[in-house]
This record gives C-alpha cells, structure tokens and sequence, in this order.
C-alpha cells in the first residue's frame, strides 16, 4: 500500500492506494501552517500499514538528493513554510521509502504513466492556476537538473493593449505574473470564474500561454501538451491557444493537429495525487535496488 500527498499551496490532499494509481481512501484540508496541517497528514496515515510514500509539494523545493536542505520547502512566500523540512518531517513520522518531488511534476508524471500521455516518453505537463508551473517527461522521466525546472517564470512579450504591471513577487511581467490566476484578477478587477462571458479576457490569456508554448515547444519538443488548472477549465482559453501558437510559430515547426495535441488532463483534477502515488512507486523501486 501506498502513501500519497499532493501538498498545494491552498489545500492538502491525502491519499492511500496501490501502484496502478487506484486510489482506495483520501481526504483534504486547507493548507494553514505546518504546525497545523502536518499533524492532520499523519494522523491520517497512521491508520494505514504503508510501503513507501510519494509527495508533490508546491514550492520551490529542494529536490537535489545530494543537497543538504533536500526535501525542504525553499524560497516560498507562504507564511510558516518557508525553509519547512517537509521529507525529513515525513521521514521521522514514517521510515519507509518516500519520494518527493513538485506538485507539477507528480502530475506530469500521472499523466504520463495513467494519462493524457500515456505510451508516450515524452510529454510537458502544465498547470493555471494560482501560480504557472510545468513538469516535463523526457525519455520516460521526469526531467530535472540543477534543480526543477521553473517554466512559469519565463519572460514573455507583452500584447500591446495591456498595460497590467503583472502579480508575480519576483519579476512582476513574467509569464506568471500576467496570466496565473491572480493575474486575471488582478487586471480585471474579478475572478476568472465571474468572467466567463469576457471574450478579451482569455482571448488575451491564450495569447500569453501559446507564447509560453511556443517557447517550450522548440525547447523541449514535447509528444502531448497537457494543461491542467484552475483556469483552464475556461475552454475557451483552448480555443485562444489554437489561435494564436501558429502564428508565433509561423510554420517553422510542423505540428500535429492542435486539439490531439495540446489537451486537457485525462486524469482530471486526480493528476497530482495520483502522480505522488506513483512518486511513492517510484521510492520503493529505487529502495529495492539500493
Ligand atoms: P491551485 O493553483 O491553488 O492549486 P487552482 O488550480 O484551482 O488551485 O487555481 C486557482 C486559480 O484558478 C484562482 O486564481 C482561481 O480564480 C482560478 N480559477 C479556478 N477555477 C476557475 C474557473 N472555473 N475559471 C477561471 N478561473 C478559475
Ligand atoms: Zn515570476
């Protein structure tokens, strides 16, 4: 049996099950402060005999094993988590394997193995929602180097009627900062979800992501594009994407039919939990050979 936290910046989700993904119990809280919202995550697991456990945390992470703050939370501005020694936490509360990587990699990776991307090696997994983060599948792993990859913080090139200074702590006008979320709210005064009618609004929100794809495109060359979040549940922001990645690219680099290609996740909102089930997977696999 397997242990699985998708740790996001508003909410908790914790889950137990088995190593085809399938999910037999779960639960949910908000994310307050550790003190709080870790006793919760054992409490809950204490009930269960696992294996080996997988989390996808929301960060910036430290996921370099040879680190020594590897498996802390690093630079977030999120009252009380900052510097958080998550694995280490996890480890003393449960001495069994346990995986750890970002929230948007655990998604990646459930899309990749259970998804939208499944028999495939490669695939670029991303979320809009509070923030823009992006996991990518190369050669069937997730791809890490130095550090995870950040791709919600790329720089892209402002459309000409808007003038919003942008919502992200770091860079401001960053990819992030003008079409995360917050950045919709910010500009237009509401929350997507009141502005549903507004043609501009994701008119304007596709032409940054198809920007941002564009990029990730002629870096990564991915086999699926998957976009998961919040705000793409506004389909029409889909439709914006169609629209506008060709003529960034301007026939340059052929790609495939639009609608097979850039897809929402099979897996649904399940992606992140049950990608950190297959984090788990993944740490018993690597015990076993060690
Ligand atoms: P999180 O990123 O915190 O895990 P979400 O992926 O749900 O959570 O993203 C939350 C953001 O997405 C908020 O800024 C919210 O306003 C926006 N959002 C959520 N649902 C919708 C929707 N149906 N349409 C447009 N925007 C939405
Ligand atoms: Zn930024």
């Amino acid at each position: 049996m397997l242990g699985a936290i998708e740790a996001g910046g508003t909410k908790f989700v914790c889950a137990v099950g088995d190593e085809q993904g399938t999910i037999m119990d779960t639960i949910q809280f908000p994310t307050t402060v550790p003190e709080e919202t870790i006793p919760k995550v054992i409490d809950f697991f204490k009930q269960y005999p696992l294996n080996a456990m997988g989390i996808g945390s929301f960060g910036p992470i430290d996921v370099n094993h040879e680190s020594p703050t590897y498996g802390n939370i690093t630079s977030t501005p999120k009252p009380g988590w900052r510097d958080f020694k998550f694995l280490e936490t996890m480890k003393e509360a449960f001495p069994i394997p346990i995986g750890f990587n970002t929230d948007v990699n655990a998604a990646a990776l459930g899309e990749a193995e259970l998804g939208a991307a499944r028999g495939l090696d490669s695939c670029l997994y991303i979320t809009v929602g509070t923030g823009i983060g992006a996991g990518a599948v190369v050669h069937g792993k997730l791809l890490q180097g130095l550090s995870h990859p950040e791709m919600g913080h790329i720089l892209v090139r402002r459309h000409e009627n808007d003038a919003y200074s942008g919502k992200c702590p770091f860079h401001h006008d960053c990819l992030e900062g003008l079409a995360a979320g917050p950045a919709i709210e910010g500009r237009w005064g509401e929350k997507g979800i009141h502005l549903v009618d507004r043609h501009e609004v994701w008119d304007l929100e596709g032409y940054y992501l198809a920007q941002a794809l564009y990029h990730y495109i002629l870096i990564l060359s991915p086999k699926k594009i998957i976009l998961g979040g919040g705000v793409m549940h506004q389909q029409q922001v889909f439709a914006s994407i169609y629209k506008y990645l060709p003529e960034f690219m301007n026939g340059y680099v052929s790609l495939p039919e639009l609608t097979d290609y850039i897809v929402r996740p099979d897996l649904g909102d399940l992606a992140g939990i049950t990608g950190s089930l297959l984090l788990g997977k993944q740490a018993l696999e690597e015990a076993s050979h060690e």
